[in-house]
């Protein structure tokens, strides 16, 4: 008999995209009309095409392909030297990190997960509530929690809440913890991380010896002069973080794919013998080992955002999905909800009406409005009561969404 993985088995509470693809499925049966009129602003994907210096820079990668002289195989495991310098000279100028800190991955999703390879078992894990859920369900797969309980939450896990009293950064946890998973700016809350906030994270860390696995996903979209962009702008962070970031939401790379993690080689853990071991050599031989280097023509492609052209067509991106976050915004706040996030993050985080649950609301705005949002309570306990509205649409979308929250909330 082959034996399975029993964990997988764990993770059948509280699924929320199906659960939110089946409602809609049941109500565009029942209303065929309404069904029409549908906009859909749940799922975190980029709905605007990919900037033409990267379409240009990918067709010239696949013509070199093309040509025996200018032919390319396997690629570096960890990324090409041109890549990794244009993420340093573009993302990270002045903050300490080396091209070879940088790996090149095919997407944040799996690099949050896979790094999971590296940490042995028994360590105390700490995760925001609400959180993106990849960060709960790998590490049940990995068999680092417990069963779940009737609200979700996995046995072993330390949930970390963020609501509206802690402007949803989470309180330093008076127990000691080896790793931290913090999203800034976040996703599902759209809220952003001040510098002080982010230094006494890091004095945690370092006092606990525990690691943070900084996930930047949303870095681009940040407004205000004053919020971080970069872990690494915090003094020490090179000694207890690490750092994700994807070309998935700066540059509408969802379907292309390329992503990248940054490990100081500063950043060390404990061997079982209790020896202190560089993080660094270990992803590195375990990238070098299970992946085959992101593709060619896609790693040109990202390389082209950092061009002058490049540059101009993300920011368009950025400040076209930032425009629908302040319509969006701006629309749940004269219906007189309390709005977060938004500013430096393209989701918008809306408490419900007094009353109404999550996914309370969810049915409210399927069935009135026509429009589907994310129920908070799926992101996470913390997250009832609360629910999200996505950024990523057309500007005509948004406006009429704004419509029909200023008709039916
Ligand atoms: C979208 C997103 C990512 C990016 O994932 P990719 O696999 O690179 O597309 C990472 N983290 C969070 C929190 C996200 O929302």
């Amino acid at each position: 008999m082959a034996r399975l993985n029993d964990n997988f088995l764990k993770l059948k509470a509280g699924y929320l995209f199906p659960e939110i693809a089946r409602r809609v499925r049941v109500f565009s049966e029942t209303n065929p009309e309404a069904a029409k009129n549908l906009i859909r602003c749940g799922i975190g994907d980029v709905t605007e095409p990919l900037p033409e210096a990267s379409r240009k820079a990918m067709h010239e990668a696949i013509d070199e392909l093309g040509n025996r002289e200018s032919f390319r195989g396997y690629g570096p495991e960890q990324g090409y030297e041109f890549l990794r310098q244009a993420i340093v000279d573009n993302q990270f100028a002045g903050l300490g990190i080396e091209a070879d800190e940088v790996f090149i991955s095919d997407g944040s999703k799996c690099d949050t997960g896979n790094i999971l390879d590296i940490f042995g078992p028994g360590n105390v894990i700490a995760i925001t509530d609400p959180v993106y859920p990849v960060y709960v369900d790998t590490n049940v797969m990995a068999g680092n929690t417990g069963e779940a309980d009737e609200n979700g939450a996995f046995e072993g896990l330390v949930y970390l809440p963020c609501n509206a009293d802690n402007n949803f950064v989470p309180a330093i946890p008076d127990q000691k913890v080896d790793l931290i998973y913090l999203c800034y700016p976040n996703n599902p809350t759209g809220t952003a991380a001040t510098r002080e906030q982010l230094q006494a994270w890091v004095e945690y860390a370092r006092a606990n010896s525990s690691i943070i696995l900084y996930d930047a996903a949303y870095e681009a979209f940040i407004q205000e002069d004053d919020v971080p962009r970069s872990i690494f702008e915090i003094e020490g962070a090179h000694e207890c973080a690490m750092e994700f970031r994807s070309f998935s939401k700066i540059a509408g790379f969802t379907g292309v794919r390329c992503a990248y993690i940054v490990i100081p080689k500063a950043l060390k853990g404990t061997l079982a013998d209790g020896t202190s071991q560089a993080v660094h050599p270990l992803w590195s031989r375990r990238h070098s080992t299970k992946f085959n280097g992101a593709s060619y023509p896609v790693q040109r492609g990202a390389a082209a955002i950092f061009s002058e052209e490049g540059k101009a067509e993300t920011q368009a991106l950025i400040e076209h999905y930032m425009g629908n976050a302040k319509l969006l915004r701006e629309a749940c706040e004269k219906s007189g909800l309390a709005v977060y996030g938004g500013v430096n993050a393209p989701y918008v985080w809306v408490a419900c009406p007094k009353g109404v649950t999550s996914w309370g609301m969810f049915d409210k705005m399927l069935e009135q409005a026509n429009v589907v949002i994310t129920p908070g309570a799926g992101f996470g306990a913390a997250g009832e009561g609360y629910f999200r509205i996505s950024a990523f649409n057309s500007r005509a979308n948004v406006e009429e969404v704004c419509r029909r929250i200023a008709e039916f909330l």
